[in-house]
């Protein structure tokens, strides 16, 4: 087999999956995911799953080039539909928006029976996919952020367990770890901070659109957005002064 590049979110992608399991790549688009996978003798099986034409036949013609055999099965159909019940042991979801990972999790909950471990990466919405474990008997693992070509990812891995152990005895709110990531608050990474400067500059934006308008409600958003931005500021603060900064 060639051998195949991947970028750094996929590379970790891959480092959190286990040697020798039988792995879901749901959204393969590309297929690099897989083909990497594959190519490094990470996965034992990859079962591609993918809900459109174009991306399906791309899936397709990389898995064939790779004269993978056996050992790759690329499906068309609607996240974890495509899989038969205790057929892999890892799933990976990435590269989509939280909302549709947890919705993803949720209409396929019946397959999740015999997986071991869940690697998720939600472009937005992390919060979401972080509530969606803890409501279903996921627990977070670990957690990791990077930043490449200017786009900051994070990525969450998940194995059945206690949901709520990740978020015990921390110095914030559940509500809160839910959207800075109890493993990554307690790490903070430098892209973290970055992470949430970004965040306080949207909603900076947010406040001056709102500010010009006229309409009676606006005064209730521009106290909600004033609250936001100064819980941003204090978490930046924090994450500025307690260091511990190795990425996890
Ligand atoms: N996973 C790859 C990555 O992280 O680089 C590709 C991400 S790509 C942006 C998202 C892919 O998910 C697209 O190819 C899209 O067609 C596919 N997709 C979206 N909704 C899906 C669903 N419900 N089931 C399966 N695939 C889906």
């Amino acid at each position: 087999m060639t051998s195949i590049l991947v970028s750094k979110r996929l590379q970790q992608i891959a480092d959190y999956c286990p040697v020798g399991m039988r792995v879901a790549d749901i959204g393969s688009d590309h297929a690099l995911l897989s083909a990497y996978l594959l190519v490094q003798n990470i996965a034992s099986f990859v079962v591609l799953g993918e809900l459109n034409e174009g991306p399906y036949q791309a899936a397709r013609n990389q898995i064939n080039a790779l004269q993978a055999g056996e050992r790759a099965s690329v499906r068309k159909g609607d996240g974890l539909a495509v899989l038969a019940p205790n057929e892999v042991d890892v799933i990976c979801i990435a590269g989509m928006g939280g909302q549709l990972i947890a919705a993803i999790l949720e209409a396929g909950k019946d397959k999740l029976a015999g997986v071991t471990r869940l690697v998720l990466q939600p472009n937005v919405g992390e919060e979401i996919v972080r509530r969606w474990l803890l409501q279903n008997n996921w627990q977070l693992v670990a957690e990791s952020i990077l930043e490449e070509e200017g786009v900051i990812y994070e990525i969450l891995v998940a194995e059945q367990g206690d949901p709520q152990l990740p978020y015990i005895g921390k110095d914030r709110p559940l509500e809160e770890l839910l959207r800075l990531g109890p493993y990554l608050w307690q790490s903070k990474p430098a892209a973290l901070a970055k992470k949430w400067e970004r965040e306080k500059a949207k909603a900076e934006y947010i406040y001056q659109q709102v500010s010009q308008s006229k309409r009676a409600a606006a005064q209730d958003r521009l106290h909600e957005i004033k609250r936001e931005i100064e819980w941003i500021n204090e978490v930046i603060r924090c994450l500025r002064t307690d260091k511990p900064s190795f990425n996890t």
